[in-house]
This record gives C-alpha cells, structure tokens and sequence, in this order.
C-alpha cells in the first residue's frame, strides 16, 4: 500500500530493440533494487515502449515515490536513472511522479537538484514521524535496533501492521504467524 513512483520518458528518435535491451542491462545492474523485472516466470525488460508511440518509453520502477510529504522511496536511484537516461539519449526528455494521480512533472537537472536536496535536508523523516496516509496507521512505529530511526509501515492489517527499516531492512510484522522481528531481503 502507497504511492508507486512512475518514470517516463521521451526520445527524439525511436529507440532501437538493442538500445532498449542495452538500457536494461546498463540501469538494472546498477540500481535492480529499484526496478521491476517483472514477476513469475516471464521476465521483461525494465524499459517498455508506451503502446502504439515510437518515441515514449516507460521505465518499470518497482519502487516507492519520494517527495516533499512523502518521503519514503529511494530517490537517489530515480535521480541516477534520469542523468543517465539524458546522457545516453541526448535530448530525451525525462518525466516523473506518483501513481496516485498520474500527474508528472518533467525531472530536470533543476527538479532534480531541488529534490536531492529535500532529501539530503529531511531523508525519510518528515515520513516516518507522522506523515501518516492511513486511519490505521500509527504515528510511531517500531525503532530500528541498528539504526535508531522510526520504522516506515507499509502493512496493514485488523488492528496489526508491519514496519521495516528503509535503511538496513530490519523488519517487524504482526502480520506474519508468528510476529516476525528480524532483517530480511525484502526492502519496503
Ligand atoms: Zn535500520
């Protein structure tokens, strides 16, 4: 549950099937935390051609959004994506947002800057201490053993939640059977 970031952009020429392919390889193995392969047992590349446009491209992020009330996704590797999309597409131009309401903003040098340094200023705490988006989420979470910040909650159950640390993955669920407390994989 939450915002997903969204990730577009626009080329002046169409792409090719092996600069696309390229682009894959080159984003996922920098920043394959952040973008989707797609699930099960068919897997996509992290680049897709917007259906019936030849020069609209979507990036398959797989992540959380990070904004100025929202600070949650890893925004670090969205800036990463977009200067490296513009460096190798010169002229392309780069679009990002929240899928709430499918409004986005072009994601500039100056967009950019302006959103490195929300983060560099509040990293993910305007969040974790009270940016609450849920009635049933609690304004304080369980604290980090390793890194003594607020947990970000991103389960939700009957009087239940679930919180892990966006940093190191510490995790602490009530919906799991039993309570599960521990650091996990699985960044949320
Ligand atoms: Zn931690």
């Amino acid at each position: 549950m939450g915002i997903d970031a969204v990730m577009k952009f626009v080329t002046i020429n169409e792409l090719t099937d092996d600069e696309i392919r390229m682009t894959h390889y080159n984003l996922l193995s920098i920043c394959h935390s952040s973008l989707s392969i797609g699930y099960g047992k068919e897997r996509e590349l992290c680049i897709s051609r917007k259906d019936g446009c030849t020069n609209q491209y979507e990036v398959n992020l797989m992540s959380i959004y990070y904004g100025p009330r929202y600070e949650r996704g890893p925004i670090m590797d969205f800036i990463l994506i977009a200067e490296f999309l513009e460096f190798t597409f010169p002229g392309c131009i780069v679009y990002y947002g929240g899928d709430c309401d499918e409004s986005y903003e072009v994601f500039n040098s100056y967009k950019r800057e302006e959103l490195k340094l929300h983060y560099f200023i509040n990293a993910h705490r305007p969040y974790n201490q009270g940016g609450l988006s849920s009635p049933t989420e609690r304004a304080n979470g369980p604290i980090c053993p390793l890194c003594k910040v607020t947990t970000n909650q991103y389960g939700w159950g009957e009087g239940k939640g679930a919180w892990s640390c966006l940093a190191c993955g510490w995790n602490y669920s009530e919906l799991a059977d039993p309570i599960f407390q521990g650091w996990s994989d699985k960044f949320v």
